[in-house]
C-alpha cells in the first residue's frame, strides 16, 4: 500500500525558496566550477579550506551563482562569496566587533544603539554569506531571540515608549518561515507606540523567490508603514526575477530602500556605483546607505580607503539625481548615528 504522505510528498510541500536554500552550493570547488574556472585560474591564493579554519562558511544559493560571469575570476559577485585565503591574516584595527554591538545589547537580541528604533536579531541564518559581512563572529548563541529572550525583548519595547520603529535584522529575518514572522509581529502589535517597521534584508536580491504569496499577504496586513531595506552592491546582481519581486513588494504600500557596502574589487568605482544606482531606481528601490567596510577581521582585503570613498561619492554627485546618490556613512561604536562622510 502506498502511504498518503510519503516521504517525497513531504519534501516537496517545502517553499520552494527554502528547496532552493537546502540546494545552496558549500563548497568552494563547486562553485569554482560552476562559473566555469579552476582554482589555477584565480588572481590571488586559493585553498579550499579557508572557510573552515575562519568558523564561516561558504554559502550561495545556485539562483545567485547564476548572474555570475562564467570564466571570470574577478566577478564582482564572486568575490564576494568566494572565502579567499586573505581573510586569515590579521591586521591591525580589524576586530571581531568592530561596531560596538556587544555593548548595546539591550536585552538579548535586541541591540537599541540609535533614538526611536531598535534592532532585533531574530535569526542568524542568511541565504547567502558575504565574506566581508560585520557579523560574521558575532555571538549569536546568546544574543538570539529564543522564546524567554524574546518575552524579555517584548517586555523591553513595551517599557519605552519613544520607540517608534522595529528593525527586524539578523542574519536575515526573510531566512525565517512566514508563519515565524507572523507570529512576532502579531506579539509586536500588542506595542500601542510602533509605527514603523522595517526589514533588512538580502533575500529580495539572492533568492527573490522568497517574496511569495504568503509572504505578500503578511506584509500588507500589518497595520504599520513598512520599509524594506535591501542590500546590493552590484548592478548585476539585480536581474529581471530582481525587479518582479521588487514590484510586488512596491505593491504592498512598502517603501524599499538599499543599503550596499563600498567593497574593493567589487563596486569601488565610480560607473560601477552610478550603475547600481540606476539598476536599484529600475527596481523601485531607492539608494539609502553606502557603508564604508566595517573593520571586521577577516575582511581587511576588501576595504577602500577613506580618502578614494570621497572621490567616488563626489564623482555620484557629479553624475547623478540627488536622489539617487546614497549617503556614505560610517559606523562608529558608541556613537548616537552612523556617520556621514561628506565628500
Ligand atoms: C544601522 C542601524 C540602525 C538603523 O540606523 P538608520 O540610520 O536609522 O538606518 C539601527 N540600529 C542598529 C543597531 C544599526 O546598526
Ligand atoms: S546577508 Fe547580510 S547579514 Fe548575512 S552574511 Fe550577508 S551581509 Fe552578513
Amino acid at each position: 500500500m502506498i502511504p498518503l504522505k510519503s516521504p517525497l510528498c513531504q519534501a516537496s510541500t517545502l517553499p520552494a525558496w527554502q528547496n532552493s536554500l537546502a540546494q545552496a552550493l558549500r563548497d568552494p570547488l563547486a562553485l569554482l566550477d560552476a562559473v566555469g574556472l579552476t582554482p589555477a585560474q584565480l588572481t590571488e591564493p586559493f585553498s579550499t579550506l579557508v572557510a573552515e579554519q575562519s568558523g564561516f562558511a561558504l554559502r550561495v544559493p545556485r539562483e545567485y551563482v547564476a548572474r555570475m560571469r562564467q570564466g571570470d575570476p574577478t566577478d564582482p559577485l564572486l568575490l564576494q562569496v568566494l572565502p579567499r585565503t586573505a581573510e586569515l591574516e590579521t591586521h591591525p584595527g580589524f576586530s571581531a566587533d568592530p561596531v560596538g554591538d556587544a555593548a548595546a545589547v539591550g536585552s538579548d537580541g535586541l541591540l537599541h544603539k540609535y533614538q526611536g528604533r531598535v534592532l532585533l536579531i531574530t535569526t542568524q541564518a542568511c541565504p547567502i554569506h558575504c565574506r566581508y559581512c560585520f557579523r560574521r563572529h558575532f555571538a549569536y548563541q546568546d544574543n538570539r531571540l529564543d522564546p524567554a529572550a524574546w518575552q524579555q525583548a517584548l517586555d523591553y519595547l513595551h517599557a519605552d515608549a519613544s520607540i517608534h520603529e522595529v528593525i527586524l535584522s539578523g542574519g536575515d529575518p526573510l531566512s525565517l518561515s512566514n508563519e515565524r514572522l507572523m507570529a512576532i509581529t502579531t506579539a509586536l502589535q500588542t506595542i500601542p507606540h510602533l509605527r514603523r517597521l522595517r526589514i533588512h534584508t538580502r533575500m529580495p536580491i539572492v533568492l527573490p523567490q522568497r517574496i511569495d504569496a504568503s509572504l505578500l499577504a503578511w506584509l500588507s496586513s500589518l497595520p504599520w508603514q513598512i520599509i524594506v531595506v535591501t542590500h546590493s552592491n552590484h548592478a548585476n546582481e539585480i536581474d529581471a526575477t530582481v525587479r518582479s519581486a521588487m514590484a510586488q513588494l512596491k505593491a504592498t504600500g512598502a517603501t524599499l530602500l538599499n543599503q550596499a557596502v563600498l567593497l574593493k574589487g567589487v563596486n569601488d568605482a565610480a560607473e560601477s556605483l552610478v550603475d547600481l544606482s540606476e539598476a536599484l531606481f529600475a527596481a523601485d528601490i531607492l539608494p539609502y546607505y553606502l557603508h564604508l567596510l566595517d573593520r571586521v577581521a577577516g575582511a581587511a582585503h576588501f576595504e577602500v580607503d577613506e580618502t578614494t570613498a570621497r572621490q567616488l561619492h563626489r564623482q555620484l554627485q557629479q553624475r547623478l539625481p540627488g536622489y539617487l546618490v546614497p549617503r556614505l556613512v560610517r559606523e562608529i561604536a558608541g556613537e548616537a548615528h552612523k556617520i556621514p562622510i561628506i565628500a
